[in-house]
């Protein structure tokens, strides 16, 4: 059986030229890249090549990039870091209801930890309101963190305003743009931010990889102690072969994001609409312009998305859900009880994210699948509600 994979949103392939760049620092330039010795400053280089790569893609100097284990560790280290860092002139955070759990779940930590935090509500798109923003800064804030695009829905936030408006305040901000990285243009000075987190391994480079952009002159603490590498600010032997993959993701995406991701898009549309038209009362997710390129987030109301899910996959293609099935409910996730969706709609969500090997092919047999697999399981849920029995399988 043949595979389609569409869930990019989840992960990506690692893209050949990434594992070539990468190849060498698994073999024989296995230095150390704080060695002074041949192989140690050979090491050295290619750390500072990925750096220079990485600050290319988001218009950023070199000096002002900090690699991480990926986007959860430069999600913590940014907020985590500037509120250690600036607890003596405040306590209050602001952030999104739509959030990655990576900031949600250090946000709520810091609660437990003495600091307020404010959770701006989206609408029904899963915008953030820049007035609603506005109204929640205090004295008190150090810290706001609004991401870049949604990983659910695909919705991107109206980052430029919303820096302009946080940064004038002179508060840090922060944005979580792993999911934009590669896919849209991203410029730190046209966005306003002070602190911008990238995973490599959701643009075609490794997993267990990223980076953290720190604005000349923004003082963060570190949230690791070690042997001062990264300037201090994140200690440990960088993982060179990782890094280099990451800088090689990083220049694929800056050479061709504008030129693939307009085919990428052409055929999510073309996704959208072929199921769109077939399959009644199906809504689409996320804001209808302001969105990934290559997410489709839809919603079929009484079915369950990880019933779909399940069934796709039986066909071979991957696709995640917006609901999860635990033992006697259907778990919605907080994304989509945020942007208002009725449980009913919710339950039934579906995320099909492209990527840059999918051809239209795929997404003529996936609209195709999704449209029987649809039809089927509404003919069971049909004979299930007229037995009054309602399973979550
Ligand atoms: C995947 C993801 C993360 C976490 O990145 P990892 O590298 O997997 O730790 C953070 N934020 C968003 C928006 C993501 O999609």
């Amino acid at each position: 059986m043949k595979t389609v994979y569409l869930d990019h949103c989840a992960t990506s392939p690692l893209h050949p030229d990434v594992l070539k760049t990468m190849l060498p620092f698994l073999r024989d330039s296995f230095g150390n890249p704080s060695s002074i010795h041949t192989l140690g400053r050979k090491a050295r280089e290619a750390v500072e090549e990925a750096r220079g790569r990485v600050a290319a893609l988001i218009g950023a100097n070199a000096s002002e990039i900090v690699f991480t284990s990926g986007g959860t560790e430069a999600n913590n280290l940014a907020i985590q870091g500037i509120a250690r860092a600036r607890k003596d002139r405040g306590n209050h955070i602001v952030t999104s209801s739509i959030e990655h759990h990576a900031v949600l779940k250090t946000c709520q930590y810091l609660e437990r930890s003495g600091f307020t935090v404010t959770y701006l509500p989206v609408d029904h798109h899963g915008i953030v309101n820049p007035e609603d923003l506005k109204k929640a800064l205090t004295d008190k804030t150090i810290l706001v963190s609004v991401m870049h695009a949604n990983n659910e829905v695909g919705t991107i936030e109206p980052i430029p305003e919303i820096g302009r408006i946080v940064t004038e305040r002179g508060i840090p901000f922060h944005t979580d743009a792993v999911q934009s990285a590669g896919k849209v243009p991203l410029n730190v000075k046209e966005m306003s931010v002070d602190l911008l987190s990238i995973s490599a391994h959701k643009f075609y480079g490794p997993k267990g990889i990223g980076a953290l952009y720190i604005r000349e002159g923004i003082r963060i603490d570190p949230i690791l102690y070690g042997g001062e590498q990264e300037k201090g600010i994140r200690s440990g032997t960088e993982n060179v072969a990782s890094v280099a993959g990451l800088g090689k993701a990083c220049e694929l995406a800056r050479e061709t994001v504008a030129v693939r991701m307009d085919e990428i898009r052409k055929l999510r549309d073309a996704l959208q609409e072929r199921i769109s038209t077939a399959v009644p009362g199906l809504t689409i997710n996320g804001h209808p312009m302001s969105r990934l390129p290559n997410c489709l987030s839809v919603s079929v109301p009484g079915l369950i998305g990880e019933t779909i899910l399940r069934d796709l996959d039986a066909r071979g293609i991957a696709v995640s859900s917006g609901s999860a099935c635990t033992s006697h409910s259907v778990e919605i996730s907080h994304v989509l009880s945020a942007m208002g969706l009725p449980k009913e709609t919710a339950q039934g969500t579906v995320r099909m994210s492209l990527g840059i090997m999918n051809t239209p092919d795929e997404i003529e047999y996936t609209a195709a699948s999704f449209v029987e697999v649809v039809e089927k399981l509404k003919t069971l849920s049909e004979i299930e509600n007229s037995l009054g029995s309602r399973r979550c399988y």
